[in-house]
């Protein structure tokens, strides 16, 4: 497809002016819920674009750096009212483009706004320690400074919060910044980086350029400006990202997949945890990093527990993000739906049983877009590939235990370690599941995904560069420390 389709045609922003790629090629990203609808063009841009987004963010960093804190804030309380005056216009961009329902794209839009206010009011907060001098007319004392070029490479799934949640913090600790999403967002990408835009950030101060993850991820990880290099998306990429940076010295932070467990034990509130299990499991159609994906369930209530689950299930209305009554939108795009499907078909062949759902919906509406059935697996051994491996989509295996302990073994017994929860009402038991669960994040008698701004959020094992995002851990990535003596 060219630039003269006539779709709207989204460009990058480079250097403070809106731009068109130099290879004079687009891609159009349709709703997923309806491929007829064309939700807008965007760029396929080379690496001499990145080349120039790149010399740009470093020409603006050091005017960037020496801005205050407080003056940095500014700007970023600017975009986030600009953001929030939007934040309708640009839920319904999400919907279209990659299929989450409107309340939950309106929710992540205001999550990006609260972020985005958050990190602008780190400008005003401390960044040092005064340390006690062994020479008593000396003061010795420790302050941070930004990398200089960060380059933010995110995923589909959470368009608006991910991207903010790593360029608020580069941009309010003196960092500039090349902003590369993933294609299948970058309707949504163009409308968060419109917002900084029209908040006035100097010029080369953020960037935004859209292309394959082979041509600009890769140009990212190589180029010998990029200080940092802060990735969320999968296992793969990120552990290429890992190598590139390492052998060029580049800082890098990695945030990847799940495979998280919920336990539900016999004196579990029932309709509690089954409403948290659906909820963890189907929402966004199982597409979070910390969505619920395997249900460890004490063999005492296993049977009572399922039957609830199903029942449940069976109320959830699927359909066009968009409706007012759908609950679960078709995933993202064709090659998840077939990531997905493939992985339900993987469990059918090597013996597991699908209790409910387990295939493509198809007829009327469904037919026009990429809808797969919330799906249950029983009758799962550990080594089967719905097991081990992450499907991103909405597909659980259910699984039976005894005893607690073997209960939490099962729930480790996997290479991720991002997320994961327990519902039981006995106090010993939260307190050896927060001891011995390999997880970043562990909740007690809540679902496994839900993530809160102020909190550092990261995983464990495979999961994550073992580096932490959000809240005020934030500041580990984005600066370095620098520890200076003064003698008078
Ligand atoms: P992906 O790895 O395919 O793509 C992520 C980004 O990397 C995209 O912008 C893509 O263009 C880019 N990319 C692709 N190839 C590249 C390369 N060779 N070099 C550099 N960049 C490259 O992931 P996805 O399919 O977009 O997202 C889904 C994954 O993201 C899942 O594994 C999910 O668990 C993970 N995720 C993790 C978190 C978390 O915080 N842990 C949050 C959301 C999503």
């Amino acid at each position: 497809m060219t630039v003269e389709a006539k779709e709207r045609v989204y460009l990058n922003y480079i250097n403070g002016e809106w731009t068109a790629s130099s290879s004079g090629q687009t891609k159009s990203n349709v709703n997923p819920a309806n491929v007829e609808e064309v939700v807008g063009v965007v760029q396929s841009s080379t690496g001499e674009d990145l080349d120039r987004a790149v010399a740009a963010a470093k020409a603006a960093q050091k005017a960037w750096r020496k801005l205050s804190g407080p003056a940095r804030g500014e700007l970023l309380y600017k975009a986030a009212n600009i953001m929030e005056s939007r934040l309708g216009e640009i839920a319904q961009t999400m919907t279209k483009e990659m299929g989450k329902t409107f309340p939950e794209a309106k929710g992540e839009t205001a999550r990006g706004v609260a972020l985005l206010r958050y990190y602008a009011g780190e400008g005003s907060r401390k960044v040092g320690d005064v340390i006690p001098a062994s020479d008593s007319q000396g003061l010795m004392f420790t302050t941070r400074v930004p990398l200089g070029v960060v380059g933010v490479i995110t995923p589909w799934n959470f368009p608006v919060a991910i991207p903010i949640w790593k360029m608020a913090p580069a941009l309010i600790y003196g960092n500039t910044v090349v902003f590369k999403p993933a294609h299948e967002a970058g309707v949504t990408a163009t409308k968060i980086i419109e917002c900084f835009a029209e908040a006035g950030f100097p010029a080369g101060v953020v960037n935004f350029i859209l292309g394959p993850g082979s041509v600009i991820g890769q140009g990212i990880i190589d180029h010998p400006d990029i200080a940092g290099i802060t990735f969320t998306g999968s296992d793969y990429t990120g552990k290429r990202i890992a190598q590139g940076a390492l052998a060029r010295g580049a800082k890098y932070q990695l945030e990847m997949g799940g495979k998280n467990p919920v336990i539900v034990l016999n004196d579990a509130d029932l309709d509690q945890a089954a409403d948290a299990t659906i909820s963890g499991a189907f929402r966004s159609t199982g597409q979070k990093c910390t969505a619920t994906s395997r249900v460890i369930v004490q063999s005492g209530i296993y049977e009572q527990f399922k039957d609830k689950l199903i029942s449940k299930l069976k109320e959830i209305k699927i359909g066009d993000g968009m409706q007012a009554d759908t609950w679960m939108g078709p995933c993202a795009s064709e090659s998840q739906m077939k990531t997905v499907l493939s992985y339900i078909e993987k469990g059918k062949e090597e013996g597991a049983k699908p209790i409910f759902g387990g295939g493509r919906l198809s007829g009327g509406e469904y037919d026009k877009g990429y809808f797969v059935e919330p799906t249950v697996f029983e009758r799962v051994s550990p080594n089967m590939a719905i097991v081990r491996e992450e499907i991103f989509g909405p597909v659980v295996a259910m699984m039976k235990f005894d005893e607690v302990e073997e209960g939490i073994r099962m729930a480790n017994d996997s290479e991720f370690g991002l997320s994961a929860s327990i519902f039981t009402k006995n106090i010993g038991v939260m307190l050896e599941f927060i001891q011995d669960m390999e997880a970043g994040l562990v909740r007690i008698n809540a679902e496994s995904a839900g993530v809160e701004l102020q909190a550092p959020f990261g995983g464990m094992k495979q999961s994550s560069s073992h580096s932490r995002e959000q809240g005020q851990a934030a500041i580990e990535f984005y600066t370095s420390i620098k520890t200076v003596f003064v003698k008078p």
